[in-house]
């Protein structure tokens, strides 16, 4: 049987596991945590539980996939539930507005809270769906590094219709001549974060993120967002995966321009294939010699970071919701901060992600665990201590305003998790929550390939590879991955 090693138990590597099992290989993954998932992971403290990472689900097909392909009922084994309200937001000024689901009823709600013209929203939803429908299939689900992957109809055509993309314009100016009313332009500008990026420089192509949201829905597994990691383990060791936890790859073993193994704790272990799911700057620099860096790939800008304060709340709040924004009323000044003077505004946009209104056990009864985040930029060696104690300081002035409450009085339970410490627990390079920003029009052409064209053997999933960060493309990345193995590799067993 042939050898693979993945090297990182993160969401994209644990999937790559379960299709390199299906496809023959003996899969062993080295894990420098004591647990799986990486960014996907949980948190206890006392009787509050908290998801650490993502807390938006969104594509559970690409979850459900897995066990189909191992012959698995996915019912059996991972649940979720589709959630009938989308978001709460909320801003300095008293105004508020409750998302709900569904394109027909997120139309007439946004008609009826900002005035909105129904034609322009829903001639706006309707090419969001047209661009992610037109994007998808070429952009995210196939190698963009492979000339076979440009060779067909869909891509031509996709290729075709660029223009009318807005690839060549950004979201924002998409947004404010789409809508008149600056909260609405707010709300649709938010989907620029949700790869880590500035809407007032990703392109306009991104605006097909919104249709994976309001077109498709958005979820939440059964047990917590972790129960994606969990389960998915579950299903990789039914399969034949081993994972090795608290060991750190130290090093990829080359011989004859080819990956052949890995250094483990001075061990040398060989294998037919590696695959990274290390944060691609990191796998180069400390696990490959300089000489293989490929050094424009690994010099582009990160996407941001976050600062999270997890807080066990003593009180429930009928008001919130699963997800919450408290948006900042200098949007544009807050995306200068973090990508150009690399600092946090005094009146941040704050995300309140509360687990407990879908997973009751999450918290006591009449009680929450608050998830609160706000974007920040990656790790430059700021003065962390200092800023963080400054944003929660404002953070905490922010809610009391907008919530009417004394926050700090309520909260019983406290832990932190920062840019450091995202990139010390993860690796990610910076802190950065989803690889290389899309800050502008050639970020997906220029994100690191899912493997080397140097080194034979030697592949990359995750968030910092194409297709990029996120759990739906990281999942994407795996099956990426293995197809180009199943290529490159025909007669693997
Ligand atoms: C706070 C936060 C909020 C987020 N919110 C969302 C959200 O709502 N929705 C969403 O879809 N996404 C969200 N994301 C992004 C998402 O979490 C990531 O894109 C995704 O989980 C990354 O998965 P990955 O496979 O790239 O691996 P990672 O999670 O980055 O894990 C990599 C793994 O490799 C291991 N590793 C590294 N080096 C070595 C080594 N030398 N040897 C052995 N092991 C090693 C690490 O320990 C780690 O476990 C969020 C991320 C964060 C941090």
């Amino acid at each position: 049987m042939q050898k693979a090693i993945v090297i990182g138990a993160g969401i994209a590597g644990i999937a790559t596991s379960i299709r390199l099992a299906r496809q023959g290989y003996e899969v062993k993954v080295y894990e420098a945590n004591s647990y799986p998932g990486g960014k996907l992971t949980t948190l206890q403290h006392g009787d509050y539980r908290f998801d650490a990472g993502p807390s938006l689900f969104t594509l559970p097909k690409l979850v459900e996939d897995l066990f189909l392909l191992c012959g698995e009922k996915p019912k059996d084994h991972f649940t979720y539930q589709i959630k009938d309200s989308i978001c709460n937001y909320f801003w300095n000024d008293g105004k508020t507005y409750q998302m709900p689901a569904g394109v027909d009823n997120i139309v007439d709600s946004l008609v009826d809270n900002f005035d909105a013209n129904r034609t322009s929203v829903e001639r706006y939803l309707k090419r969001s769906k047209l661009k992610y429908e037109k994007t998808a299939p070429v952009f995210i689900e196939r190698s963009l590094h492979k000339i076979s992957s440009f060779i067909n109809k869909e891509t031509i055509m996709a290729m075709a219709s660029i223009p009318k993309l807005g690839i060549n314009t950004s979201m924002h100016k998409i947004n404010a001549k789409a809508f008149r009313n600056p909260k609405l332009v707010q709300i649709f500008d938010r989907f620029a974060t949700y790869n880590g990026s500035s809407p007032y420089q990703t392109p306009g192509i991104m605006s097909m993120i919104p249709h994976l949201e309001m077109g498709i829905g958005t979820y939440f597994p059964n047990g917590g967002m972790v129960n994606i990691t969990n389960s998915l383990v579950a299903l990789a060791e039914r399969h034949g995966v081993s994972f090795v936890y608290g060991t750190k790859v130290q090093r990829i073993i080359k011989a004859n321009g080819a990956a052949i193994g890995v250094d483990v704790e001075n061990e040398k272990l060989l294998a037919d294939i590696v695959v990274s799911n290390m944060d691609v700057f990191s796998t180069y620099k400390h696990l490959l010699p300089e000489k293989d860096w490929p050094l424009k790939t690994l010099a582009q800008e990160q996407s941001s970071s976050a600062l999270i304060f997890y807080w066990g709340i003593s009180k429930s709040f009928p008001n919130l919701s699963l997800h919450n924004i408290l948006f900042a009323d200098d949007y544009k000044g807050e995306f200068e901060k973090i990508f150009k003077s690399k600092t946090i505004v005094e009146d941040p946009t704050i995300y309140i992600n509360i687990s407990s209104k879908a997973n009751p056990s999450d918290a006591p009864r009449d009680s929450e665990n608050w998830f609160v985040m706000i974007n920040t930029p990656g790790n430059f060696g700021q003065d962390w201590d200092a800023l963080i104690a400054e944003a929660r300081r404002n953070i905490i002035i922010k809610i009391n305003k907008i919530l009417k409450v004394d926050i700090e009085s309520l909260i019983v339970i406290e832990d932190v998790l920062d840019p450091r410490l995202i990139e010390s627990r993860t690796q990610s390079h910076r802190g950065a929550l989803y690889g290389t920003a899309s800050n502008n029009k050639l970020s997906a052409f220029l994100r690191h390939a899912n493997f080397n064209k140097k080194i034979k053997n030697l592949y990359f999933c995750g968030g910092s590879v194409h297709p990029g960060g996120g759990i739906p493309l990281c999942l994407q990345s795996a099956a990426i991955v293995s197809d180009l193995i199943s290529r490159d590799r025909p007669l693997a067993k």
